[in-house]
């Protein structure tokens, strides 16, 4: 079961796919006696297997808007849902909950233990969730096998080159079966031949059924997502379609090589 079309726009009755829901969120930084208004008045909405960049010039909101997005902050004004659930206006511990349960979030700079293995790097998150330890290690080396390094494991991030341990973390992102992927400048640290191999991960990722946001600074990179929502002096400036046919995004997400077939199953949890 794939969810390769994603549903109607016009379709706002239906809550089992909208993934986010932004309300004029605001956010201000107080500083000394004087407030940064980072975000002010944002609102847009995702649905279920959109694959969407957020663009603009340094210092737009783009980081600020993420760290809403991903339950790392909340807004100071306006509503946030996600998945269904108001999340603005939740306590720290709550907002870790949702966290850990709906969102995997990719960096730049990977954030993965240096001293751990890529197993233990992805089993993490299902440590802080709870799941017993040897389900943790049944999705975490199925989750290695999706993005290709079954043969991995072992391997320390030092023992990787920067695309593998870019996939180790995104493998850690997608342990949890999250509900939203958020990536900010994921290629930012990575040659583009590497880079070209993520990418390819999030599209292959994306004709998967994922929803996905990535911060890019990178038009290339932005043209390659179906949706640019770009920001200036945190507001919304623009939020449109890119033009990248969805058939196109399918046919070169399809995964290649002997033996793959089995290495990619439709994510769980996510009918159709
Ligand atoms: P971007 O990621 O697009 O570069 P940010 O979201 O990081 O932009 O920042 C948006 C604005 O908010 C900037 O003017 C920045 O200086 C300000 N800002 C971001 N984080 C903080 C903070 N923790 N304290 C004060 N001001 C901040
Ligand atoms: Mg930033």
């Amino acid at each position: 079961m794939k969810a390769t079309e994603p549903a109607a726009r016009g379709d706002r009755a239906d809550g089992e796919t909208l993934v986010v829901r932004a309300e004029m969120l605001s956010r201000d930084y107080v500083m000394g006696r004087e407030i940064v208004r980072a975000l002010s008045g944002v609102s847009f909405e995702l649905r279920r297997n959109e694959y969407v960049a957020i663009v603009g010039p340094s210092g737009s909101g783009k980081s600020t808007l993420m760290n809403i997005l991903g339950c790392l902050d909340t807004p100071t004004a306006g509503e946030y849902w996600l998945h269904g659930t108001r999340v603005s206006g939740m306590s720290d511990a709550e907002l870790a909950r949702v966290r850990n349960r709906e969102i995997g979030f990719v960096f730049q700079t990977f954030n993965l233990l240096p001293r751990a293995n890529a197993l233990r790097n992805v089993e993490l998150p299902l440590v802080y969730a709870g799941v017993p330890s040897s389900e943790r290690r049944r999705r975490a080396v199925a989750v290695l096998d999706r993005v290709q390094l079954g043969d991995r494991r072992e391997h320390r991030p030092n023992e990787l080159s920067g695309g593998q341990r870019q996939r180790v973390a995104i493998a850690r992102a997608l342990v949890t079966d999250p509900a939203l992927l958020l990536a900010d400048e994921p290629t930012g640290n990575l040659d583009s031949k590497t880079g070209e191999e993520v990418l390819r991960l999030f599209e292959r990722l994306h004709a998967e059924g994922h929803t996905i946001v990535v911060v890019t600074h990178d038009p290339d990179i932005a043209a390659r997502t179906q949706r640019r929502i770009a920001l200036r002096d945190g507001v919304i400036e623009s939020d449109e379609p890119t033009g990248t046919a969805p058939a196109a995004v399918a046919t070169a997400a399809r995964p290649g090589g002997p033996g793959s077939s089995a290495s990619w199953p439709a994510p769980a949890g996510r009918p159709a």
